[in-house]
């Protein structure tokens, strides 16, 4: 399994319009952030992790031109915005494209992307989804299973997900605060683990760099990365406070699983 760092960035991106602080004049590229999104793949099945504002972009610095399959975290806009962007990897298909979420992003999708699932779209080039509630339940895409993990962020309906395939796995949680009991133990002991470090502050609706080392810790993945990071988040001094097994994510790091 091999997982791309599309974007490693939160809401705003890093720089943010207008800031001249430190991280977002920095000369250093892993310090420039597109929002938050993650391609896994097999040899066979290749599946986006949410289609942020930023995805024309992703597509064109990698040449993605074609997936199997998308799935949604949760409904805010750095995470659903770039839906129409999705048409790319619709032009060449006759099948619908599968769509995953959990219920409440997946109605949001609806309202917000109404003519996509409507009925009457039947133009073969415009993204047709054909939308799978998971409803908080494993699926499987292609060679890859997928198993949603409830977590708690800001006031919406959030999920992150763990991949597997040929014996190995990924998490990926971009945006919690809180990790509810009942998923911990779907999160313990992974190959590579990916989680929210927003902030080197504490924030109210994401985990902080020392919060998500702490969790990190205790969830024990082989690897760990921080993502989602704001523009308080330096590469070189974040790397240097995480413990050995653990790195900040950045756009365009490949890891092998
Ligand atoms: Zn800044
Ligand atoms: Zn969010
Ligand atoms: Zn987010």
């Amino acid at each position: 399994m091999k997982v791309l760092f599309l974007g490693s960035g939160t809401s705003t991106g890093v720089p943010v319009i207008g800031c001249r602080c430190a991280v977002c004049t920095s000369l250093n590229p892993r310090n420039k952030r597109l929002r938050a999104s993650v391609l896994v793949q097999s040899e066979t099945t290749a599946i986006l992790v949410d289609s942020c504002p930023d995805l024309r972009q992703q597509a064109l610095r990698h040449n993605l031109t074609a997936i199997d399959a998308v799935i949604y975290t949760h409904e805010h806009l750095d995470h659903t915005a770039g839906f129409d962007d999705m048409r790319a990897f619709c032009w060449h298909r006759t099948e619908r494209l599968p769509l995953y979420a959990g219920t409440s992003c997946l109605a949001h999708l609806r309202r917000m992307f109404a003519w996509a699932f409507s009925e009457k779209n039947t133009y073969q080039g415009y993204i047709r989804p054909h939308a799978h509630d998971h409803e908080g339940r494993p699926f499987v895409i292609g060679d890859i299973e997928v198993t949603p993990v409830k977590v708690e962020h800001a006031t919406v309906e959030t999920y992150g997900y763990v991949f597997r395939h040929a014996g190995r796995s990924f998490g990926y949680v971009p945006d919690i605060k809180v990790l509810p009991e009942c998923s911990r133990p779907l999160l313990q002991g992974l190959d590579v683990l990916a989680m929210d470090g927003l902030t080197t502050k504490e924030h109210h609706t994401h985990l902080s760099v020392a919060q998500n080392a702490e969790l990190m810790q205790l969830l024990a993945p082989a690897r760990g990365f921080i993502t989602h990071c704001g523009h308080s988040v330096d590469y070189d001094e974040a790397r240097r406070m995480l413990p050995s097994f653990m790195a900040p994510a950045y756009d365009g790091l490949e890891v092998q699983i």
